[in-house]
Parts: structure tokens; C-alpha cells; sequence
């Protein structure tokens, strides 16, 4: 096996779990846990297809989400 490199910049790859948000038109989905190799160099995330079509899939089939997370929400009004 010939190491992992970076496409963009020939760093080194590490295999991660990361956290993922993904934009659908105005909405935002959060993915976690989604094993990725991030360049140790220029922190460029690369995904397999697999891995994107899993998270396609979740998507496509409205899948029940894990948890759900709370976004902080500022409002302009009340600031200082
Ligand atoms: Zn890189």
C-alpha cells in the first residue's frame, strides 16, 4: 500500500472521523462521525464516494437523525 498523500498540496493524509455539514438549498445537515483523511498540511478534507453517497442516501430517504443539535441563536435586538 503506497501512502496516503494530499492531492492538493502533497501533505501527508489522516484517517479521521469528522464532523461534516453538508448545504441543500437553505438547509444545513450535519453529519458526525463520518471517517474522512484530512492533510495534515493544509487541512483538506477528502471523502471516499461511498462515504458521500452514504450521506446522499440519508438525505435522499428523509432518515431519522441521530440527535438533534442546538444551533446558538443571537438576537440583534437584545444586544449589548
Ligand atoms: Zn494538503
Amino acid at each position: 500500500m503506497k501512502k496516503n498523500r494530499c492531492a492538493s498540496c502533497g501533505g501527508t493524509l489522516v484517517a479521521q472521523k469528522i464532523c461534516y455539514d453538508k448545504k441543500v438549498g437553505k438547509r444545513m445537515f450535519s453529519f458526525e462521525d463520518v471517517p474522512a483523511l484530512v492533510c495534515s498540511a493544509c487541512d483538506e478534507v477528502w471523502m471516499d464516494g461511498k462515504t458521500v453517497e452514504k450521506m446522499e442516501k440519508i438525505l435522499h430517504k428523509g432518515l431519522k437523525p441521530t440527535r438533534w443539535a442546538r444551533v446558538p441563536i443571537w438576537s440583534l435586538s437584545r444586544a449589548a
